[in-house]
């Protein structure tokens, strides 16, 4: 069976991986929850036109990067690529579209065919908040907090810094298309071959375009600015301040787009210089036409998703290990006995580890090996007067406790 890896682009997760991966995962969901965010979890095939629709037929995730399949019933499901799409589907299908706002955070795999590289995989997970009902610049602005309270949670806040950028309301964004075809169109000469299919349907997207010489004609293209509608300014005049109430430090940066037809206003993404070509940590922005899309009512929404793994690899030192407590029986009426030491100390929360064979050396040196904190070891002498061998594995000291009183003398 040597011959059976995992499949390209994804990952298996063992020791210190796995410890900073789910240590990511349990401190947003905890910070999240500080902020009121309630977790959903929605299932990670949905109907393919979740997607299509959602994240527009002409999208780069949907006509490159979905996995889609027919089943066994001949109906077409993809594996999420995102969260959003299924939030908002979940939205409208329990009837929660009344019940606003919804405050939603998730966590888990999602799956695009991408080329695979440091930071970038084919399965891969976020985790993500969506603000649902507000259509407020405060809302925007909790929602970046918040995200911005986690990273600096994490120790990464420091190796970060936000950029953000307004998309405007739809106004400012027919007239900021015009200026950016009239550009792109003097420069099509020198556009990559995505980039002329994107300035069809979707001049915007240039923006996010990674080819280098796209970027160098990027680099002078017009900004959103100077066609933003008076409303629209004075939303992203408040985003910014209330940022700044919070203490959210961020700069501007008016080439972060989203690239879709309900994204407007707030654009926003955390980026770090410390994961090479991968820097985006955390992505998010203002989606007011989403869940009309999905049959529901109009309705506005803000939120972001953050890559587990690329956070995961930001952090600096990797969550310590579980420190276990030895149970060291000598001898096999001492084995017996230990059986119900070893409940207790479950019981109180403490974990406890017994090796399944060796003589006292043996299972001492176990002990160390797995870092132990103490090793309560049981003889024959010591058992007859109810009491066992209690030693700190840190500083040599030993003595002995009744049975009955380990569990608290250790919790
Ligand atoms: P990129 O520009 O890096 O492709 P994106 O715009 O496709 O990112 P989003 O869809 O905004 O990314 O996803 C939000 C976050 O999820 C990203 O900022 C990143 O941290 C993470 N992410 C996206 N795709 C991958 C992937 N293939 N592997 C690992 N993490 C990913
Ligand atoms: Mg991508």
């Amino acid at each position: 069976m040597t011959d059976l890896q995992p499949v390209r682009g994804t990952r298996d997760l063992i020791g210190e991986d796995q410890r900073r991966f789910r240590h990511v995962a349990d401190t947003a969901r905890r910070i999240a929850a500080t902020h009121g965010f309630d977790e959903w979890t929605t299932p990670i095939f949905e109907d393919t036109r979740v997607f299509s629709r959602t994240m527009g037929e002409t999208s780069d995730v949907v006509m490159k990067e979905m996995y889609s399949f027919q089943d066994r019933g001949g109906d077409s499901l993809t594996l999420r690529p995102e969260g959003t799409a299924g939030v908002c589907r979940a939205l409208v299908s329990n009837g929660l579209t009344q019940s606003l706002p919804q405050k939603v955070f998730y966590a888990g795999p999602m799956f695009r065919y991408e080329r695979p590289q440091k930071g970038r995989y084919r399965q891969f997970h976020q985790i993500g908040i969506e603000l649902i009902g507000p259509g407020e610049p405060l809302a925007d602005a909790e929602v970046i907090a918040c995200g911005w309270a986690i990273l600096q949670e994490l120790g990464v806040a420091a190796d970060t810094i936000l950029e953000l950028n307004t998309l405007g309301d739809k106004e400012s964004r027919a007239a900021y298309r015009d200026a950016l075809v009239a550009y792109f169109t003097e420069r099509q000469a020198g556009l990559s071959q995505d980039s002329l299919a994107r300035l069809e349907r979707n001049p915007m997207r240039i923006l996010d375009s990674k080819d280098e010489g796209d970027r160098s004609i990027v680099a002078d293209a017009p900004t959103i600015g100077p066609h933003l509608t008076a409303d629209a300014a004075a939303f992203y005049a408040k985003v910014q301040a209330h940022l700044t109430r919070f203490g959210v430090p961020f700069v501007e940066n008016p080439r972060i787009v989203r690239g879709l037809d309900y994204y407007g206003h707030t654009a926003f993404e955390f980026v770090t210089s410390k994961l090479g070509a991968q820097g985006t940590v955390m992505a998010g922005g203002r989606y007011d036409g989403m869940i009309a899309e999905m049959g529901g009512p109009s309705t506005p929404a803000v939120g972001w998703a953050a890559g587990i793994e690329r956070l995961a690899m930001l952090m600096e030192t990797p969550p310590a290990p579980p420190v276990p407590v030895a149970v060291i029986p000598i001898g096999d009426a001492a084995e017996a006995a230990a059986l119900p030491v070893l409940q207790a100390l479950r019981a109180a929360g403490i974990r406890a580890e017994m090796a399944y064979r060796g003589n006292l050396r043996r299972r001492m040196e176990r002990a160390n090996r797995i870092g132990a904190r103490a090793a309560v070891i049981l003889g024959e002498d010591d058992l007859a007067n109810g009491v066992a061998q209690v030693k700190d594995l840190a500083s040599g000291a030993q003595e002995a406790v009744p049975l009955a009183d380990i569990a608290a003398r250790l919790a």
